[in-house]
């Protein structure tokens, strides 16, 4: 069963709207792009476990994507877990193709490509058990003692070839094939566990991880070395990008689809909100949307901010509803 989905992150979300605001030819423009194009294949592989996972009985494994807790002074975050009574499962999804060897010597994964290029990565074993290690000291901290946390490295491209100087039998008790898994889980679950999560427990986990789950929230713009005087203000036409949209008799009009909207301006209150920051003034709003009229501004920040803080003039309008990651 399913309790966290997949959400696309808050950093894929702040990525897209950077590409809306940034100008055509502006010279970092491929940066982001490919920044962009990198998480959205991470995204990819990580959806390609929902395969093998639907094989498993629902009612006794509870899986969550894309978890991200905090074990002091540290964050970690889950591609999946999946909690059952007598253990837990942390799941690091990788989407690489070719040949992989896991050199658990030196600790690092060298990657043969189809063209032959070698290329040297990050040991996935090593992150997947520091994840491990953090994730049981969240448990003992949150008071759940005595249950086992299992790590899985998971090779998402059948076609991936695996081989490593560790003797085949160990390697697999780590490293399996994406298509392996439900086989993997189910011999866990016949392996002798002394103690079970006793359902009120159970009921108590699964609060306190959608509870502690804490989206990574990146400075996107400072990431990629911008300003916010370098994004391209004023409301965007939802159809062809043209911008900025004047304001004629109470709706955003494009000149080039000779279409009005109504509600244009919360997309580009959305995009202030994912890469400038979550309170926003009338006078940086007028200057954001590119209109003149604080009246008309008012009006607006009123009908979508949720609160704000202060007195008429100066008043801050929070805006942080527009940037909860997800959906
Ligand atoms: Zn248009």
């Amino acid at each position: 069963m399913i309790i966290k989905k997949h959400e696309k992150t808050l950093a894929i979300e702040k990525l897209q709207a950077l590409l809306r605001r940034l100008p055509t030819n502006h010279p970092r423009l491929s940066d982001v792009e490919d920044d962009l194009a990198r998480r959205l294949a991470g995204v990819s592989g990580e959806n390609s476990i929902d395969y093998p996972l639907s094989f498993l009985p629902s009612e006794n494994h509870l899986i969550f994507h894309g978890l991200r807790l905090s074990h002091a002074p540290h964050f970690f975050q889950m591609d999946t877990v999946i909690v059952t009574r007598k253990f837990l499962l942390v799941i690091e999804v990788k989407n690489i193709s070719g040949m992989l060897y896991f050199d658990q010597d030196l600790h690092q994964l060298i990657r043969t490509r189809k063209d032959g290029v070698r290329e040297i990565l990050p040991d996935p074993i090593l992150q997947v058990k520091r994840q491990q290690f953090l994730f049981e000291g969240w448990l003992v901290r949150n008071h759940f003692h005595d249950i086992p946390v299992r790590p899985f490295v998971l090779i998402s491209n059948p076609l991936t070839s695996i081989s490593s100087n560790l003797e085949p039998s160990l390697l697999s008790q780590i490293v399996i094939h994406r298509d392996a898994l439900p086989d993997k889980v189910t011999r866990l679950s016949e392996e002798f566990f002394e103690k079970e999560l006793s359902p009120p427990d159970l009921k108590r986990m699964i609060m306190l991880l959608q509870k502690q789950h804490t989206p990574l929230d990146p400075a996107i713009l400072t990431k990629h070395k911008l300003s916010s005087g370098e994004l391209k203000a004023g409301v965007i036409c939802p159809a062809c990008s043209y911008s900025p949209l004047p304001r004629v008799y109470g709706s955003w009009h494009c000149p080039r689809c000779s279409v009005k909207y109504k509600d244009a301006h919360v997309a580009a209150l959305r995009d202030y909100a994912l890469l400038i920051g979550t309170s926003i003034t009338n006078r940086e709003a007028r200057n954001f949307l590119k209109v003149e009229s604080d009246d008309l501004v008012k009006r607006i920040l009123n009908s979508i901010g949720r609160k704000y803080e202060g007195a008429t003039k100066g008043r801050v309008y929070d805006l942080s509803h527009f940037r909860r990651g997800g959906e």
